[in-house]
């Protein structure tokens, strides 16, 4: 790490540390566009892109393969390509987006951590999780899957004060590319089976970007939409865009709260879009589609952990005749941040509230945190450099 990125790191964590709260930003600084890479052509762009490079066609589906099916984004090493050929298709389309600066592993090595640097230095990371992994018990029981936790932005602008990412504001957007290829350079350890939004950055603010790695994951690299979950802070026009977009990905949707005052405070955009209007737009996300909701809640003792708040909760997803069986809740302990004033709810408290939601009849499972020990969990993710 340079020294001025050492400085840059330095500030997120004073800033984590004194628990600033920071205004709400959509618009990221300007800063230099990363390079374009394969990664950010639509399919039907690539062979025109192909033949403007003087190369036959056929190339374009060559590349398809080798970077998304063999999940290899290096063009040296590409023996199906001419030699001659390789620098300058590794410097046109494939140009390195992401450096890895450093690697953290906890839960047996089953959950790793990468710190990323992008073009103009700034600092992303992506989490790795194995589950059902033979031998290792930290992985958890059953099927054998594999989770990455992806970055949609450097920094993240929504300012909600538990989560060290907020703390530390919005550098910039991503690119497609840049978020393809943090799945890339994971389907190149493991066979990925499900990615989640939900490393830095607000998916929804960067939309464009977002839904073309969609794509990507879906068309090129054959994940199932299905398995790719989109965390919102409830930015409640995309919401209603994505219902439009026919790709039947899982939106979760980070409430928090049940009631607009603490919710006001907790997650700060909740003042340009309530709750109703967030709780009604997922709600139209699953009549549309049929895929069941998400409900994230980070339980904060004695903040939103009350028995009466899970009853305000379920009250509030089950109102205007919705039922309960469009939603599914995940309460998740709270990982306190740096200088954080809060603290993660009691035992007691958290099966509390997730009896209370039961006994609606509405799903509840609290979600198991991994990787706490390398700031690898939900909301620590502050980019602290090496
Ligand atoms: N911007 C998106 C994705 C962010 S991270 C969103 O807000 O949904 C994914 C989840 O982690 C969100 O539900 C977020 O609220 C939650 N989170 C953030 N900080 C946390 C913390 N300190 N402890 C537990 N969960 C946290």
């Amino acid at each position: 790490m340079t020294a001025a990125e050492q400085a840059r790191v330095d500030e997120l964590d004073a800033h984590a540390r004194a628990g600033r709260t920071l205004p709400l930003r959509f618009d990221a600084p300007r800063r230099g566009k990363p390079p374009r890479h394969w990664a950010d052509l639509a399919p039907d762009e690539r062979r025109g892109a192909v033949t403007d490079a003087g190369l036959p066609p056929f190339r374009a589906s060559q590349f398809d393969t080798q970077y998304y099916r063999h999940a290899n984004a290096d063009p040296s090493t590409w023996t199906d390509l001419p030699a001659a050929a390789r620098d300058e298709v590794a410097e046109r389309f494939f140009p390195a987006l992401l450096s890895p600066v450093r690697e953290q592993a906890a839960d047996e090595g089953t959950t790793v951590k990468t710190l990323w640097r992008l073009h103009d230095g700034a600092l992303v990371e992506s989490v790795l999780m194995e589950y059902g992994v033979a031998g290792k018990r930290s992985s958890g029981s059953g099927r054998r899957r594999a989770t990455l936790c992806v970055s949609s932005q450097a920094g993240c602008g929504m300012a909600c004060p538990f989560c060290a990412t907020g703390q530390g504001g919005l550098q910039r957007n991503m690119s497609t590319g840049e978020i393809v290829a943090q799945v890339v350079a994971a389907a190149a350890r493991v066979r990925l089976t499900n990615i989640v939004f939900m490393g830095m950055g607000e998916p929804m603010a960067n939309y464009n970007a977002v839904m073309g790695s969609v794509r990507r994951m879906v068309d090129d690299i054959g994940l199932s939409a299905r398995g790719i979950t989109i965390s919102t802070v409830g930015l409640v026009p995309r919401i209603r865009q994505l219902t439009t977009e026919g790709v039947p990905v899982t939106l979760a949707v980070s409430l928090h709260a049940p009631d607009d005052e603490l919710r006001d405070t907790l997650v700060p955009i909740n003042t340009r879009f309530p709750l109703a209007e967030v709780v009604d737009a997922a709600h139209a996300y699953f009549r549309t589609t049929g895929r069941r909701v998400s409900i994230e809640y980070a339980l904060i003792r004695d903040v939103n952990d009350q028995a009466w708040r899970a009853d305000a909760l379920g009250a509030l997803l089950t109102a205007d005749g919705r039922g309960a069986h469009w939603v599914h809740v995940n309460p998740i302990p709270l990982n306190p941040t740096p200088g954080s004033k809060w603290t993660a709810s009691r035992r007691a408290d958290e099966h509390k509230f997730v009896r209370r939601l039961n006994a609606r009849g509405i799903a509840a499972t609290i979600r198991d945190t991994r990787g706490r020990e390398i700031d690898g969990a939900c909301g620590q993710l502050a980019a602290q450099g090496a």
